[in-house]
């Protein structure tokens, strides 16, 4: 029977009592359980996941159980990247109703610390990642999320695309903190979902000049489609050389640094124009990775680190509703859940033949 509220609203649709979950139990291995679908109070919002992009950091946990110092604890439920419909909604809710479609800003905040007062939620101490452990993530047929960090879609914009709002808010945060300017050169290391991303974050910013540099030619080729005006395969050519001559021996106003890759980051540094930025944006494998501070102070490089997104959503929406990038370009694999084996396996494995696998909860 159908809950309602005071007003008469219904404020749940028909749901089951159990639903899907992909568990991860051990490295390289996840597997399908049912559990209770969650319960609503509140200002939390239950959302029907109906698309979950596959991250580096799922495929990353995937793999080796653990980024840096933080360990999977099994099991664990991954997945962040992620979009639904609204199915119910707590007593005291009031932005959205049964029904509507949104995007999972994949984190809730506590709102009231330093950081948080200061727009900087991405540093609050208190901050709960979905599928960042301990914390369980997306790989669900439903999830409740607090409905500040859920944001309206338009009508036009699908749930999958909708999903890259993750990855892209990475992107903007990251031309932000640089301080992109427009006609400025943006040199983009690193092809990957984030660094495609990345590349059309740059190019709204008003980038005039857009290099992009990869291994893999599928993935220069979405860069290309996505608005970079010139690819280097580095496996082919010398980045450092290529750069100087783009860009008149002066290097690159703003480097973005990707890939997490030890050596690309240590010549990042020699890619930067003097005066320039290098925004650190991929996690290398080991945590300390010798830079040349000597050459960077000697061209005065602003380095910045980025570290997720802060209130990039509404502006990430709004660029992938505009239809002005080719984004299902960059959807390469479609799985259900029950083949989530099958998906963490191809986003782990195929990192030439695939970009965006996408995982579908409830078809
Ligand atoms: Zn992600
Ligand atoms: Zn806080």
């Amino acid at each position: 029977m159908l809950k309602t509220e005071a007003d008469g609203r219904p404020n749940h649709a028909a749901l089951p009592e159990t639903m899907k979950a992909g568990f991860l139990d051990k490295p390289l291995e996840v597997n399908v359980r049912k559990i209770p679908v969650p319960e609503v109070t509140g200002t939390e919002v239950l959302i029907r996941v109906e698309a979950v992009g596959v991250c580096g950091s799922d495929v990353h946990y995937y793999a080796h159980g653990r980024i840096g110092k933080r360990l999977v604890q099994y099991p664990h439920i991954q997945g962040h990247e992620c979009a639904g419909t609204v199915v119910a909604i707590g007593d005291k809710v009031t932005r959205f109703q049964l029904g509507d479609r949104v995007a999972i800003e994949p984190w809730v905040t506590c709102m009231s610390c330093k950081w948080c007062k200061e727009g900087r939620y991405n540093l609050c101490p208190d901050v709960q990642f979905l599928s960042t452990p301990p914390v369980k993530g997306a790989f669900v047929q439903y999830l409740k999320h607090r409905e500040d960090f859920l944001f309206p879609l338009p009508d036009h914009l699908s749930f999958e695309h909708a999903t890259l709002a993750e990855p892209l808010s990475v992107g903007l945060h990251a031309v932000r903190r640089g301080g992109l300017e427009p006609g400025s050169t943006a040199a983009i290391i690193g092809m990957g979902p984030v660094g495609l991303m990345t590349v059309m974050a740059a190019k709204v910013f008003g980038a005039k000049e857009i290099i992009a540099c990869d291994v893999v030619p599928l993935r220069l080729e979405a860069a290309k489609k996505l608005g970079a005006t010139k690819v280097i395969n580095v496996a082919e050519k010398n980045v450092g050389d290529e750069i100087q001559s783009l860009t008149a021996g002066l290097g690159a106003d703003v480097v973005l640094e990707t890939s997490g890759n030890d050596k690309a980051l240590q010549s990042s540094v020699e890619l930067v124009k003097r005066g320039g930025a290098l925004v650190v944006i991929g996690f290398p494998a080991e945590e300390a990775v010798p830079l040349n501070v000597t050459l960077m102070l000697q061209k005065e490089i602003n380095l910045y680190s980025v570290y997720r997104y802060t209130n990039t959503y509404p502006l990430a929406i709004e660029l992938l509703a505009s239809g002005d990038f080719p984004v299902d370009e960059i959807i390469t694999d479609r799985y259900s859940l029950d083949e989530i084996q099958q998906a963490m396996e191809q986003a782990h494995t195929n990192k030439s033949g695939s970009l965006k696998v996408m995982v579908y909860p409830n078809q």
